[in-house]
């Protein structure tokens, strides 16, 4: 543990009202999944005016990655925060770019999924700069692109090999702290059929009416749930999100294609998620012939045949890794009670760092979770300056 006097002369290097300007002006500045070049370039040059030093990478189409190091003494990485840098669409959102503050939260899209988290964690480096205190290890920020799609940014992290004794996830995690994610497996289901005129439906088969078959039974598929030692039990979970399928009222589909998205808990993978799919549609194409059925990995903003390759796996960190134990520590010093330890039913880039890169990795970050994507999506201030505080603490934990 670092002793308060270091920790007080970083605390006191954290100007409250830079962080949540420093937010403001990163929620102004428009990056919707896509368009990540002009907040990246931005990012860039902050860091490196904190004397970072800073590489940018154009992972797609000048959709470009940041990677801030604070060199240490010696050689490696003690902490990596990794957050990313696109937003989901403005959908419905009133003045997504305002960053304006009403009844203490930063109200704009991306405030809280996940432009604060990133924000705090570069706050927090500066704070470690200007006290003045030499790290013995290196102290990193990424902010990467794509996060809310393909995960181009992660996956290039990944190519370039990244090395860190532990990373934090900086999206919102309402200051808990999270230590596994489930993946999630993206399914089409293609069901054919054959056209007839609604007049005479028996001399067709109707696709939509094999598909609705299918969609009752995938909703009796047996689900897996583990304990996670210290963090709970996670269940597996399966929602059929979109359908499609038919030509008119009076015709009989000849085709009928079902997306669904199966969350995955440890143990499990894309292929086994696939084949346990592809045996319960085997079974009603054994009790019904004219039942065919194509199964693959799309969702309808996928394009991109690695990710597809991939997937996007679960991932876990045991609560005593140094990570997990630096930001406990670090919560209880600056919240005094001890933070609240769990994991996540959604998915997180946490994936690529644990199970590609074999980096500890947590998530704790300001911001409520359900408010992402929404219309109404803000950031409370008070959990924004707390995350600055606890990641700088952290960052002394793991870098001193
Ligand atoms: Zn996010």
């Amino acid at each position: 543990m670092i002793d308060t006097s270091t920790q007080e002369r970083v605390l006191r290097r954290i100007d409250d009202r830079e962080v949540v300007a420093f937010t403001q002006e990163m929620v102004r500045l428009e990056s919707q999944n896509g368009n990540e070049g002009p907040i990246a370039r931005w990012l860039a040059d902050r860091l490196a005016q904190m004397g970072m030093e800073v590489r940018l990478t154009d992972v797609h189409r000048g959709r470009l990655n940041v990677v801030g190091v604070l060199p240490g003494r010696e050689a490696g990485i003690g902490l990596l925060f990794h957050g990313h840098t696109d937003t989901v669409p403005f959908l419905n959102m009133e003045n997504p770019l305002s960053g304006e503050i009403v009844d203490g939260c930063i109200w704009g899209r991306g405030a809280c999924d996940q432009k604060g988290g990133l924000a705090a964690s570069i706050m927090a480096v500066q704070a470690v700069v200007r006290a003045g205190i030499p790290l013995r290890k290196g102290l990193t920020v990424a902010a990467v692109v794509d996060e809310e799609s393909e995960h181009r940014g992660s996956y290039a992290l990944v190519e370039q090999g990244i090395r860190a004794d532990g990373a934090i996830v900086t999206e919102p995690s309402g200051l808990r702290l999270v230590l596994a994610c489930k993946g999630t497996v993206p399914i089409r289901i293609t069901f054919r059929g054959k056209v007839a005129h609604g007049a005479t439906p028996w001399l067709g088969v109707n696709a939509i009416e094999k598909a609705a078959k299918a969609v009752l039974a995938l909703g009796e598929l047996p689900l897996r749930a583990v304990d996670l030692p210290g963090l709970g039990t996670m269940r597996g979970s399966i929602n059929v999100g979109l359908i499609k399928g038919g030509t008119a009222y009076n015709n009989v589909a000849h085709e009928c294609s079902v997306f669904l998205d199966r969350r995955m808990v440890p143990g499990e993978t894309q292929a086994t998620c696939l084949a346990e799919i592809r045996q319960l549609l085997d079974r009603l194409a054994a009790e019904d012939p004219h039942l065919r059925a194509a199964l693959e990995v799309d969702r309808p903003d996928w394009e991109w045949e690695p990710i597809k390759r991939r997937g996007l796996n679960p991932a876990v960190t045991p609560p005593d890794a140094a990570v997990a134990q630096a930001l406990m520590q670090a919560h209880r010093a600056v919240v005094g009670e001890p933070v609240e330890l769990g994991y996540t039913n959604g998915y997180m880039d946490m994936d690529f760092l644990v199970n590609d890169l074999g980096i500890p990795t947590a998530n704790y970050g300001p911001g409520d979770l359900a408010l992402a994507h929404s219309d109404h999506e803000r950031l409370d201030i008070g959990e924004l300056l707390t995350a600055t505080r606890v990641y700088a603490l952290a960052a002394l934990e793991m870098c001193l």
